[in-house]
């Protein structure tokens, strides 16, 4: 389905994201994966993706806080795959804590991380996109894009602000046959929540099992986590041309939460 298209996925050394490069390899999409992670596990993962679906996979260690180097992953995809068709914003971190105790510090990581990253990468890739006359931005935003919960003022900002960021750009690149859309899932049990269940065990005095079922999917109307392959499954669908006319859009992926 994405034969001879080329996608950079931010974040995609662990979780949804590398749930998302391993959707577009099997679709046959050559990748940048991005992201921390031990460096003997990236290289396997690389060669894996490689070596089972036969598209070229590279990596770039750029970390999505610094501008800099959100621009020589651009260039690094350019330079070696040739072009830039798709990206997925997707890397992503979380502090858990009240307004009055968020250090400054979280709170410009995560604006840097989860949303001006974002704006770096599109700005290095549109250029291409808008001579080639074909695009996709998919950005990795949350429920909490959509609706707020306590404890997590910087990651609700920056979530909402994606989506702002990605209506923006759809609205601008439309006519050079380039969509733009938000995914917002619910929780996904990947590391990034493994974290969270434990910081929200603190921050409310309660047991992991209380938080999953009395907080994380109290508002879910499914009662399960989503999984990383439904996630990856709508990136794909964004990816192709039945679906070049949602843009702009917010798609919410999270049992019902945000309806609820
Ligand atoms: P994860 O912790 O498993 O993966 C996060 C990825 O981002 C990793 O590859 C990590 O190395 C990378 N990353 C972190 N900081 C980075 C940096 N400075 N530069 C480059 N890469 C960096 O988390 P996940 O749950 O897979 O989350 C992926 C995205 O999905 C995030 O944007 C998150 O906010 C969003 N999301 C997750 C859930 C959930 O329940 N898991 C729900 C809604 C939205």
């Amino acid at each position: 389905m994405l034969n001879g298209k080329t996608a950079i996925v931010t974040g995609s050394t662990s979780g949804i994201g590398l749930g998302i490069a391993t959707a577009f390899a099997t679709q046959g999409a050559d990748i940048v994966m991005n992201g921390f992670s031990d460096a003997d596990l990236i290289e396997s993962t690389r060669a894996r993706l490689e070596r089972e679906y036969g598209v070229r996979v590279c990596y770039s260690s750029a970390d999505m806080s610094v501008p800099e180097e959100v621009r020589r992953m651009a260039k690094l995809a350019h330079d070696t795959l040739g072009k830039v068709d798709i990206v997925v914003n997707n890397a992503g971190i979380q502090h858990v804590a009240p307004i009055d105790e968020q250090p400054d510090e979280r709170w410009d990581a995560i604006i840097a991380i989860n949303l001006s990253s974002a704006f770096h990468l599109v700005k290095a890739v549109l250029p291409g996109m808008k001579a080639r006359n074909w695009g996709r931005v998919i950005n990795v935003a949350s429920a909490h894009g959509l609706v707020a919960s306590p404890f997590k003022a910087p990651y609700v900002a920056a979530k909402h602000g994606l989506i702002g960021l990605s209506k923006t750009i759809a609205v601008e690149a439309a006519e050079y046959g380039i969509t733009s859309n938000t995914i917002c899932p619910g929780y996904v049990k990947t590391p990034l929540v493994e974290q969270q269940i434990a910081d929200q065990a603190k921050a409310h005095g309660i047991s992991p099992e209380n938080v999953i079922r009395d907080v994380m999917l109290a508002h879910q109307a499914r009662k399960r986590f989503v999984t990383v392959d439904e996630i990856a499954a709508l990136a794909v669908f964004l990816s192709t041309d039945a679906a070049a006319s949602i843009t702009a859009a917010a798609l919410a992926v999270d049992g019902g939460w945000t309806q609820h």
